[in-house]
């Protein structure tokens, strides 16, 4: 019971570190939060993922009960499905790169120019590998 009179030290301590929040694009500690981020969205689409192979099967089974115009809805959904599947995939990819960008030191700067991204972007997706002007020119 001796420690009444221990002190941490002065919390308000003048860390030099803030300074590097103008040089590097994304600090430590956000980097950490958009870690954490991106796995829980990979895990996520991954979880679905097997869950929907699932619902696929069950879309085919389906087909040799059902009328032609349920069989085209079916289909319909099918194609739906499987366009739902590619975004997802593709996302999981986006949100793997992210992850290998934040080991690599890199994360936060635009994979075409290298400029850094703007954290605004940043918080809506951090999958972005891209910077708003050089995502507006893919688009085109
Ligand atoms: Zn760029």
């Amino acid at each position: 019971m001796g420690s009444r009179n221990r002190r941490a030290s002065p919390a308000a301590h003048p860390s030099p570190a803030y300074l590097n929040s103008f040089s590097l694009a994304v600090k430590d500690s956000d980097c950490v939060r958009f870690k954490q981020q991106l796995i829980e969205l990979r895990d996520e689409l991954l979880r679905t993922e097997q869950a929907g192979s699932e619902g696929a099967k069950t879309v085919e089974l389906d087909q040799s009960r059902v009328g032609r115009l349920s069989r085209m809805d079916a289909l319909q959904a099918q194609a739906m499905s499987l366009d739902a599947e590619r975004r997802r995939r593709l996302t999981i990819r986006r949100a793997e790169a992210a992850l290998t960008r934040i080991e690599n030191g890199e994360f936060g700067l635009c994979v075409r120019c290298e400029e850094e991204i703007n954290p605004k972007r940043l918080e809506l997706d951090p999958t972005t590998p891209l910077c708003i002007d050089c995502a507006n020119k893919e688009e085109k």
